[in-house]
């Protein structure tokens, strides 16, 4: 109920004017997000990068809805580019380059940023979003893969195709994740979301993807490490993600016991949706915020 309420309030206007608007949310979007700029993403890159971590970053913002705005976020994917360590990933949400105005619109501009990632030694991952978005999302990943086979693509276990997605894709970067949004027809309670990323994680783990598992739950951690030992991978063979300060101390952790350890590092003025998935995903982290607002 809580969840669902926080995620209502992440599409409304009102309660983003009155958040964004708030000196006071100052601390609690820090914790989240790396800054405004790329150069606040590029800084915390190199900290992250200094602890042994790997990155993929991110730049906040959702739902264009004309073409200049598409235009004006791959013009800030293509500098961020130039900011980043070889090696580094890029994580993209198609509806920011123009996917509910057109598929085609967004395939050009998704191509335009692998082809500079590939140019640079960077890899990108297209994030998944909105239930409505997700065939147009793999629509778009299996098209580009033609020119760009190490363009990666989220799966959202909570979506019941998620094992069939899993078992189609072959040779691809995978993220796993167990999925931020609501979907009519979604598996809803926790127990069953963890089942269904059990069964994609054995599909993805047994085949060809290189898999990467996007979660903090230490229950899955485990279930992912010992699934890589039975199928022979090392642990170059998958990696895990983590969200950017989320379990911080768990990555580091993770990265000195040698395992790869891709943080995802969201930045921009547009972060008000993202920190309210963030909120809906744990009742501390809503206490935390609401703790943040009083106590000034
Ligand atoms: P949860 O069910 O939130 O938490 C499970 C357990 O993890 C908790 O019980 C606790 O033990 C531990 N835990 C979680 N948070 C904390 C914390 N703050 N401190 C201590 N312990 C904690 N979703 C999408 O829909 N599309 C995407 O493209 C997408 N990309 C993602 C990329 C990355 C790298 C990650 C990590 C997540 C992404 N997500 C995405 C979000 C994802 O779908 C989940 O909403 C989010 O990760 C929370 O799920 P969880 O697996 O961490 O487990």
């Amino acid at each position: 109920m809580l969840r669902q309420a926080m995620l209502a309030l992440s599409k409304s206007r009102r309660a983003e004017r009155l958040v964004t608007t708030s000196p006071l949310t100052a601390d609690v979007v820090a914790r989240y997000v790396a800054g405004r700029g790329a150069g606040d993403a590029a800084a915390t890159v190199q900290e992250l990068t200094r602890k042994g971590l790997l990155v993929t970053v991110a730049r906040l913002g959702e739902e264009v809805t004309d073409e200049e705005g598409a235009e004006a976020a791959v013009g800030a994917y293509l500098s961020l580019l130039d900011r980043l360590p070889a090696g580094a990933d890029v994580s993209v949400k198609l509806t920011a380059l123009g996917l509910r105005l057109s598929q085609r619109l967004a395939l050009g501009h998704a191509d335009r940023i692998c082809a500079a990632a590939a140019a640079r030694g960077l890899t990108v991952t297209l994030d998944a979003e909105e239930h409505d978005t997700v065939a147009g999302l793999h629509a778009v990943h299996t098209a580009l893969r033609r020119e760009h086979p190490d363009v990666g693509v989220v799966v959202q276990a909570y979506l019941p195709d998620s094992l069939d997605r899993c078992e189609k894709l072959s040779g691809a970067r995978v993220r796993l994740c167990k999925g931020a949004y609501t979907a009519p027809g979604a598996y809803a309670r926790r127990a069953d979301i963890d089942r269904s990323f059990v069964r994609c994680l054995r599909v993805l783990m047994a085949g060809t993807c290189y898999p990467m598992v996007a979660t903090h739950d230490p229950r899955l951690l485990r279930i992912a490490a010992t699934l890589a030992v039975l199928d022979g991978r090392d642990q170059t063979g998958y990696e895990l993600q983590m969200l950017y300060g989320v379990r911080p101390a768990e990555q580091a952790r993770q990265a000195q016991l040698g395992a790869r350890m891709r943080v995802y590092v969201p930045y921009g003025d547009d972060w008000y949706p993202y920190l309210v998935r963030r909120l809906a995903e744990r009742p501390g982290n809503l206490a935390f915020f609401l703790r943040s607002l009083v106590s000034r």
